[in-house]
């Protein structure tokens, strides 16, 4: 797929799908390539980790796909499809990831990538730990590794490390001094598992924490809370529900958040645990 320039209805510009973000040294020739046989000699990174290769002529976009396409390249990112799905490094090279961004990130891309005809455009993004760098809380679906804490208390021994290692004071300690955990206080950041070396603070699962409804746009709006999930299969069935209730339930053009927004998260969330598979997506409304 590809955009008309604004300047030259002649020319358009080809935007890439670029999974992740991620490019192979072998794809790179074709890209040069490319952009120097069809398009103005120019390569352009967007904010969704897409390349786009601007000013090629409409009557060549056939020719310039087809060299594209034996080298890997995919122009599917523009539309109202599942746009190119975003992920931070996470465990790859980040400290402070709480689960394997790439590996949910590609999954979920291998799962959804060629579905078309939604009712708008449906971005994706998941990010390794609550810093959120790659703005999981304004796509309409956000995955964050969190790491919901579980205390043994017969396992402390009263260090007191972990109430240093506490940047949202949710770990206090009473006037008997016994430790305990404020949950009204506590993220999930898991920042604490790092200092505890008597396993009393531990994690047992539930890792993928699951938003939706965020975008940017004329009118943002922060993604809601819908559940944790422990495995990567559980993140991509529930995405798999997600996608379907909104291809069934929104109109044409509405957003997943406004369509949550309109029918309640509450009712939403109803016919998510009604859902049942589908064999086929028809979105077209
Ligand atoms: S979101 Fe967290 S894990 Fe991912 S790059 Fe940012 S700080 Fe690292
Ligand atoms: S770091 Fe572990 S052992 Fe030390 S006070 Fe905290 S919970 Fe107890
Ligand atoms: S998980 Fe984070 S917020 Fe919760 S107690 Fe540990 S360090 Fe504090």
């Amino acid at each position: 797929m590809r955009s008309v320039s604004a300047r030259d209805p002649n020319l358009c510009t080809i935007r890439l799908r670029v999974p992740l973000g991620i490019i192979y040294p072998e794809q790179l020739d074709t890209l040069k390539e490319v952009a120097n046989r069809y398009g103005d000699g120019r390569l352009h990174l967007t904010t969704r980790k897409t390349v786009e290769i601007p000013g090629v002529p409409i009557n060549l976009f056939n020719a310039a796909q087809a060299l594209l396409a034996k080298a890997g390249w995919y122009a599917n990112a523009f539309g109202n499809n599942v746009r190119n799905i975003t992920a931070c490094p996470g465990r790859y090279s980040c400290p402070n990831a709480q689960v394997d961004t790439q590996g949910i990130g590609l999954e979920l891309d291998s799962a959804f990538f060629y579905l078309e005809n939604l009712p708008a455009k449906l971005k994706i993004a998941v990010a390794g730990c609550l810093n959120g760098c790659t703005h999981p809380l304004v796509n309409d679906i956000g995955i964050v590794g969190v790491a919901p804490i579980t205390f043994y208390e017969d396992n402390c021994r009263h260090c007191l490390k972990c109430i240093k290692s506490c940047r949202e004071g949710a770990i206090k300690q009473n006037l008997q001094g016994e430790i305990y955990i404020d949950q009204e206080k506590c993220i999930d950041c898991g920042d604490c598992l790092t200092v505890c070396k008597n396993s009393a603070l531990v994690c047992e699962g539930k890792n993928y924490r699951v938003y939706v409804g965020g975008k940017l746009g004329r009118h943002p709006q922060f993604g809601r809370f819908l559940g944790d999930f422990a495995t990567q299969l559980e993140v991509v069935e529930q995405v798999e529900r997600i996608i379907d209730v909104y291809c069934n339930y929104a109109r044409k053009d509405e957003r997943l958040g406004n369509m949550v927004e309109r029918i309640s998260m509450e009712q939403f969330q109803q016919l998510l645990e009604r859902w049942q598979p589908v064999t086929h997506y028809d979105c077209a409304k």
